[in-house]
C-alpha cells in the first residue's frame, strides 16, 4: 500500500473505534462509553463522583474479570505488533498521587516488552525546553505494531505549565489546537489515541500521601513538592477541565476515570484499552503459501 493509502484507512479506521464498547463486548452489557468526553462537551470535574464503581463493592469482585480484560489486551497486542500496520498512544494523566505508575502496573504487567514502550515525562531538560513543546512527545509516539504509554505527557504543556505560570497565557492557549492537530496527525498514521485521566478526590490525594509517609516502602515516591503542589488543586482541576474539554475529538478522545478505587479503575482503563484494541481488529500476516509441503531439513 502506498503512504497516501496508508494515510487515508488510519483515518477512517480512527473514526470507527470512537465508539468501540458499544461494538465489539456484548457481555456483560459494556458501560464505559459514559466515561468518554464527547468533543465540544463541557467538562465538571466536581459533577463527576471519583468513588464510583458501577455495580461492583470490593475488589475481589473484579479480580476475575480484570484478568480477562489483560488477556484480552496481550492476545490483541501480539496481533498488532505481528500486523504492523496500525499502533497505540495511549496517555495517562492524573492529579499527584493519582494512580498513573499503578495503572501501568496492574493493566500493563505480562504483555510482551518487545511491542511496548512507556515513556515518562519530567521537567523538561534544557535540549527539550529550547525545542517546540511537542518535539520531545513527538520523538517517543509509537510506530505501527506498537503501543506506546506516555506516564505524564504533552498535556503538562498545558496544565502545570498554565498554573506554574511557565509561559504566557497566550501560548498556552494555542497549544490546545497544536495538540488536536498533533494527536490527528498520529491517528492519521494509524495510530490511535486514547486518554485517560485518572480522577481521584482531594481527600484520597491526602490518604495517598499520608501513606507514602507512614510505609518506609513507599517512601522513595513522596515529594515534599507534591505538598506544594496540593496547595493548588483548583487551579490545576480547572485546568484538567479545559484541557479535557478542548482536547477530547472525535479522533482523540478523553476519558475521565473514577479512579478512588484503584481496582476500579485498573479495569476501566484495561477494558477500555482491549475494547478499542479489538475495534481496530489487528490480524496476524497471512502465512507464506505451501508451508505444508516445507520439511525442515536435518
Ligand atoms: P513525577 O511524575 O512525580 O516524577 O513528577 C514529574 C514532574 O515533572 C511533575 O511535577 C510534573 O508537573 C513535571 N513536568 C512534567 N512535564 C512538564 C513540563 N512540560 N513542564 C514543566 N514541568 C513538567
Ligand atoms: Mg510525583
Amino acid at each position: 500500500m502506498n503512504q497516501d493509502g496508508d494515510a487515508q484507512g488510519g483515518a477512517s479506521k480512527a473514526i470507527q473505534t470512537r465508539e468501540p464498547e458499544k461494538v465489539v463486548v456484548e457481555d456483560p452489557l459494556p458501560d464505559y462509553p459514559r466515561y468518554r468526553i464527547e468533543p465540544g462537551d463541557r467538562v465538571s470535574l466536581a459533577a463527576i463522583d471519583p468513588d464510583e464503581t458501577e455495580h461492583y463493592q470490593k475488589k475481589k469482585h473484579v479480580g476475575r474479570e480484570l484478568e480477562k480484560q489483560r488477556r484480552r489486551i496481550q492476545d490483541l497486542q501480539e496481533r498488532l505488533y505481528a500486523e504492523n500496520e496500525q499502533g497505540m498512544l495511549i496517555v495517562l494523566q492524573a492529579m499527584d498521587t493519582g494512580g498513573k505508575d499503578g495503572t501501568i502496573k496492574h493493566v500493563f504487567g505480562g504483555i510482551n516488552p518487545q511491542g511496548c514502550r512507556v515513556s515518562s515525562f519530567k521537567v523538561p531538560s534544557a535540549e527539550e525546553a529550547n525545542h517546540d513543546f511537542l518535539w520531545r512527545y513527538h520523538k517517543s509516539a509509537p510506530a505501527k505494531g506498537r503501543i506506546g504509554i506516555f506516564n505524564r505527557s504533552h498535556y503538562e504543556d498545558v496544565l502545570v505549565v498554565r498554573v506554574k505560570n511557565l509561559v504566557p497565557e497566550d501560548i498556552w492557549r494555542e497549544r490546545y489546537e497544536l495538540i488536536n492537530d498533533f494527536e490527528h496527525g498520529l491517528t492519521a498514521n494509524s495510530i490511535t489515541v486514547l486518554k485517560f485521566f485518572l480522577h481521584i478526590s482531594k481527600d484520597e490525594q491526602k490518604k495517598r500521601l499520608q501513606s507514602r509517609l507512614d510505609d518506609p516502602d513507599k517512601r522513595w515516591k513522596f515529594s515534599s513538592n507534591d505538598i506544594k503542589e496540593r496547595a493548588f488543586w483548583d487551579a490545576y482541576q480547572q485546568a484538567y477541565e479545559d484541557a479535557l474539554g478542548n482536547c477530547s475529538t472525535e479522533h482523540a478522545p478523553w476519558y475521565i476515570v473514577p479512579a478512588n478505587k484503584k481496582w476500579y479503575r485498573n479495569l476501566v482503563v484495561a477494558r477500555t484499552i482491549a475494547d478499542t484494541l479489538e475495534a481496530m481488529d489487528p490480524r496476524y500476516p497471512p502465512a507464506e503459501e505451501g508451508l505444508e509441503k516445507v520439511e525442515i531439513p536435518d
